[in-house]
C-alpha cells in the first residue's frame, strides 16, 4: 500500500478513540502566545486576559461590544462598487469585489446606521477590514457622507470606527477624492455643532488616517493599534533613519498629541456614554 493511500487511524495507547477538538475552540494570542478558550476570549470582548492584546474583531462583534442589544438599524446596505476604470492587476477589480461580497456577506467595506449607547441615540459607521482591507473607494466615501448627512438631519452625534489599509488603489483618483468629500461632510457636521467621535483600531492607515479617522472632535485609539499614514518600513527607507520604539502605535501617538486617549475595548461603551453626557448633545 502506498503511503498516501493508507487510512489514518489514530488510537490512544489504551485503545480509546482520539477525541477531536472542534475547530475554533481555542485561540492563540499573537502577542503572548497564550492559548485561550474561545468562549472566555469572547466574554472578555476579544481581549487577551493575560497580556491585554486586542484581537482584531469584525463588525458584528464591534456592534455587540459598543451598542445596546438590537438597537442598530443599518441603512444604505445595497450600495456597491462599480469598476469605473476597468482596473486589473493580478486580478480584475470587479472579481475582487465579487469575492469580497461573498466573503463578508456585505455589499461594501462600511456599514452605517443608527443605534443606541446606554440609551443615547447616535449615528454610527464601522469599516469592515475583512472587505478588501476596509479600503475607501467611492462607495465608502459616499456612505460616510450619507451617514453624516443623516446625523445633521436627525441632530445626532456621529461615531466612526476605523480599521483600514487606506484609499482603494483600484479606484485611483476617485478613491483619493473621497478624502476631501468625507472631510467636507464632517465640516458641515461641525458647522451644525454636532460632535464627531473617531475610534481608531488596529490598523488604521493611509487615506483613511489622512481624512475622517483623524478628524474627530475626540480621537480615541484602541491599545497598541497601528495608526499612521505610510507604513514604518517606507518611512524608514525614505528618511534613512531608525524610527523610535513604538512608532505609529496608539501609546506613541497619545504621547505626541496625535490621539486624545486610549480606551481599552472593555471600557469603550461606558466611556462613550460619559463623553456624550459631557458634550450635552441631547439637551
Ligand atoms: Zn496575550
Amino acid at each position: 500500500m502506498g503511503w498516501f493511500s493508507r487510512k489514518k487511524e489514530i488510537k490512544k495507547p489504551n485503545g480509546e478513540k482520539k477525541v477531536e477538538i472542534p475547530d475554533g475552540m481555542w485561540r492563540k494570542c499573537p502577542n503572548c502566545l497564550e492559548i485561550i478558550y474561545s468562549k472566555a476570549l469572547k466574554q472578555n470582548q476579544m481581549v487577551c486576559p493575560k497580556c491585554d492584546y486586542h484581537f482584531r474583531i469584525g463588525v458584528a462583534e464591534r456592534l455587540r461590544i459598543m451598542l445596546d442589544e438590537e438597537s442598530f438599524i443599518e441603512i444604505e446596505k445595497e450600495i456597491t462598487s462599480t469598476d469605473p476604470l476597468g482596473f486589473k492587476d493580478s486580478k480584475k477589480y470587479s472579481d475582487r469585489i465579487v469575492a469580497a461580497v461573498k466573503k463578508t456577506n456585505r455589499k461594501s467595506a462600511v456599514i452605517i446606521g443608527e443605534g443606541k449607547i446606554n440609551g443615547r441615540p447616535i449615528i454610527l459607521g464601522i469599516l469592515d477590514f475583512a472587505f478588501m482591507g476596509g479600503s475607501m473607494g467611492s462607495v465608502v466615501g459616499e456612505k460616510i457622507t450619507r451617514m453624516v448627512e443623516l446625523a445633521i438631519e436627525k441632530k445626532l452625534p456621529v461615531i466612526m470606527v476605523s480599521g483600514s489599509g487606506g484609499a482603494r488603489m483600484q479606484e485611483s483618483i476617485l478613491s483619493l477624492m473621497q478624502m476631501a468629500k468625507t472631510s467636507a461632510a464632517l465640516g458641515r457636521l461641525s458647522e451644525n455643532k454636532l460632535p464627531y467621535i473617531s475610534i481608531l483600531t488596529d490598523p488604521t492607515t493611509g487615506g483613511v488616517t489622512a481624512s475622517f479617522a483623524m478628524l474627530g472632535d475626540i480621537n480615541i485609539a484602541e491599545p497598541r493599534a497601528l495608526i499612521g499614514f505610510a507604513g514604518p518600513r517606507v518611512i524608514q527607507q525614505t528618511i534613512k533613519q531608525d524610527l523610535p520604539e513604538g512608532f505609529q502605535r496608539s501609546e506613541f501617538l497619545v504621547e505626541h498629541g496625535m490621539v486624545d486617549m486610549i480606551i481599552p475595548r472593555i471600557k469603550i461603551k461606558e466611556t462613550l456614554s460619559k463623553i456624550l453626557d459631557y458634550l450635552s448633545v441631547y439637551e
